[in-house]
């Protein structure tokens, strides 16, 4: 069935009138007839069957009927990743959606050579893959913050797994088994890495654990998929 992410909230006998680019996918590209079902889902409050009502020019109507699922949590999981080149970070943005990450940071490091994202495109990216992968939530892309800020600003009761492929780590595994399922954040570096100053810093802070990612020096997407499949083995969603 059809997923569709919707801002509205949702509950029983609600009408809800798409986004015209929403109309378009469901009418146009899904070629959805009136009377047609879909499931929808806002992040909030679980998953609603939905009917195609009505179809014209100007778009659509649904009907929202009974509650599928309840809205559950996912695992808070925060992924912080360094400005990379722009498709590449839209890869990780959609796997940090499909491995349950809650939120995306970007991180501006002193090797990032851009310094702002398209964040509402990386938004939309989180969105359809959310829909996709059957999430009832869909990751907040942030707005990119310089390391330091972004750091700070995590929160003292955050963990950082800080993947450092450059110094003495413990394979990210051995790190996680022992850990606590509480708050986590990964953090992922640019194509040219961390300075030695990034890296004195970030293994400085109490919450940071440098983790190693096997012999091989990973591309920032691979790093990424790689260190989130990881924690949600040992931490998240994926244990029985
Ligand atoms: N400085 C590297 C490139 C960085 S790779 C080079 O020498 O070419 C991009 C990011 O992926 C790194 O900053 C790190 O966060 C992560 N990464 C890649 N390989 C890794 C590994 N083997 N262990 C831990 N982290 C790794």
């Amino acid at each position: 069935m059809i997923r569709l992410w919707v801002p509205d909230d949702l509950a029983a006998g609600a009408a809800l009138e798409p986004s015209r680019e929403q109309a378009h996918y469901l009418v146009n590209v899904m070629r959805l007839a009136p009377g047609a079902d879909l499931a929808l889902f806002n992040g909030r409050d679980g998953e609603w069957r939905g009917t195609l009502t009505e179809v014209s020019k100007r778009g659509c109507r649904l009907a929202v009927g009974a509650r599928l699922r309840p809205q559950q949590a996912a695992p808070d999981l925060d992924l912080i990743v360094a400005l990379v080149k722009r498709t590449r970070l839209e890869t990780i943005v959609e796997k940090a959606a499909e491995l349950g990450a809650r939120r995306v940071r970007l991180a501006i490091t002193e090797r990032t050579n851009a310094d702002h994202a398209k964040v509402a495109r990386l938004q939309a990216i989180a969105i359809e893959a959310a829909e996709q992968t059957g999430r009832l939530d869909v990751p907040q892309v942030m707005e990119p913050q310089k390391l330091p800020a972004l750091l700070a600003d995590l929160g003292e009761d955050r963990r950082l797994l800080f993947c450092d492929e450059a110094g003495e780590a413990l394979p990210a595994q051995t790190a996680l088994a022992g850990a606590g399922g509480e708050a986590w954040a990964i953090l992922i570096g640019p194509e040219g890495g961390f300075s030695p100053a990034e890296r004195q810093a970030i293994r400085a802070l109490p919450a940071a654990t440098p983790v190693s990612l096997g012999p091989r020096i990973l591309r920032a997407d691979t790093a990424a998929i790689s260190a989130m499949t990881l924690w949600q083995s040992a931490l998240g969603d994926w244990r029985v």
